[in-house]
């Protein structure tokens, strides 16, 4: 790109980076920076190297004494500590220089804002299967703390304020509790006369729009745009709408999106599970039914001629699952999953009716005498396998458990009733 020095170590990269030329002025260096940083910001969905090394390379590049050492030595120099070191940046902090620190979210406190940041103020929002289907937007009517407009924030007519009495204006109380007869605890807490702000307002200067506070209520309403294909627990951010105070950076109303259950259909990620019970007519000969969808869309679903649906089976339609976040266009599957319900009985007679059409039975080769020599057993039903399998292997544990602490001479122990 530009001409390179002979290479003792590489002395031109922080300027390709910014894409400015080994003249660039302190403005240029800027432009580049700013621009570059904006385009690159994770929060933006950047790449978060190129933007640590976007703000690595301009801090080194915006010191004159840093650049120089750059310049004639290389990054190298750098690192060894010549320049005060180069690799320790915090490459948000640099961001914040030129944008303040409410740009691009992060609630870091420990990249040294200049101003407190507001806490951010986060609401759950119920919302139905049918809403992340389609789409919605909510109105939302919240009541927030604005900075007052007649007195800007200052809580008096003049704009000024004193000391307050109570703290000396350092906004905090010592308090000393005597908790016996050699022993104080001391204790410092926000001052109460103020609320920690350290000033404090003469009674006849007080601004009659919010009476000293400095702030007043309003009722506000938002607009919640919930998008086709929005996730469960997914956040839409209003920045800045939180609570405003004085000096500082207004926090970040946060909807989280809950999803309430479904009756009919289930999401798992862009795909969509629907559940249909066939009698076993249905499974065998062939069935047609009319799944209303998430948008009122009638779907004739129906089976192949001549085809058999097994109990426990999944059919799918592509494009008819969920819609995918920004790109609602494209749709995910929708699962059918078939359960088939069996006669309980059959007389001996449709038995023999069935037997006509279905496969025939493995014929049986034993002979009377052969069944003569076999036990009788009887059969009962298994409701459900996986809590008796349950049940068993908590008996086996407790057996364990007691055979562990066991006393000499054999504890009762405690019988499990077995069904
Ligand atoms: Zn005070
Ligand atoms: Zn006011």
């Amino acid at each position: 790109m530009f001409g390179r020095a002979p290479k003792k170590s590489d002395n031109t990269k922080y300027y390709e980076i910014l894409g400015v030329p080994k003249s660039a002025s302190q403005d240029d260096l800027k432009k580049a920076y700013r621009k570059a940083a904006i385009k690159n910001h994770p929060d933006k969905g950047g790449d978060p190297e190129k933007f640590k090394e976007l703000a690595q390379a301009y801090e080194v590049l915006s010191d004159p004494e840093k650049r120089e050492i750059y310049d004639q030595y290389g990054e190298d120099a750098l690192k060894e500590g010549m320049g005060g070191g180069g690799s320790h940046v915090d490459p948000f902090d640099i961001f914040s220089s030129f944008f303040g620190p409410s740009f691009g979210g992060g609630g870091g406190s420990s990249r040294g804002r200049r101003q407190r940041r507001g806490e951010d103020v986060v609401h759950p929002l119920k919302v139905s299967l049918e809403d992340l289907y389609n789409g919605t937007s909510k109105k939302l009517s919240l009541s927030r703390n604005v900075i007052c407009s007649k007195c800007k924030g200052k809580g008096s007519k003049s704009g000024a304020s004193m000391r307050c009495p109570g703290c000396q204006g350092s906004g905090m109380k010592v308090t000393i509790r005597q908790l016996g007869p050699s022993m104080i605890q001391q204790m410092q807490q926000p001052c109460n006369e103020c609320k920690g702000t350290g000033e404090s307002i003469n009674e006849k200067d007080r601004c009659p729009g919010c009476k000293g506070e400095k702030v007043i209520q309003e009722k506000k309403v938002l607009e919640v745009h919930v998008e086709k294909g929005m996730q469960h627990n997914q956040k839409i951010t209003f920045p800045g709408e939180a609570d405003e105070a004085p000096d500082t950076v207004t926090g970040d109303i946060v909807f989280v999106l809950q999803q309430k259950d479904h009756s009919k259909f289930k999401r798992k990620g862009e795909d969509l599970f629907y559940e249909h019970t066939l009698s076993l007519t249905e499974a065998l000969c062939g069935f047609q039914f009319v799944l209303t969808h998430l948008d009122n869309r009638q779907l004739l679903i129906k089976s192949d001629p001549g085809e058999v649906v097994k109990p426990d089976q999944f059919k799918a339609i592509n494009d008819e699952g969920m819609p995918i976040y920004q790109r609602p266009f494209m749709k995910g599957k929708l699962y059918i999953h078939f359960t088939v319900e069996f006669p309980d009985s059959l007389a001996p007679e449709q038995c023999k009716a069935l037997e006509t059409v279905l496969p025939p039975r493995p014929s049986s080769k034993l002979t009377d005498m052969e069944i003569d020599e076999c036990e009788e057993t009887t059969m009962h039903d298994v409701n459900n396998i996986e809590e008796e399998m349950r049940r068993k292997q908590a008996h086996a544990a407790q057996e364990a458990y007691e055979e562990d602490d066991e006393m000499p001479g054999g504890a009762q122990r405690v019988q499990c009733a077995q069904q």
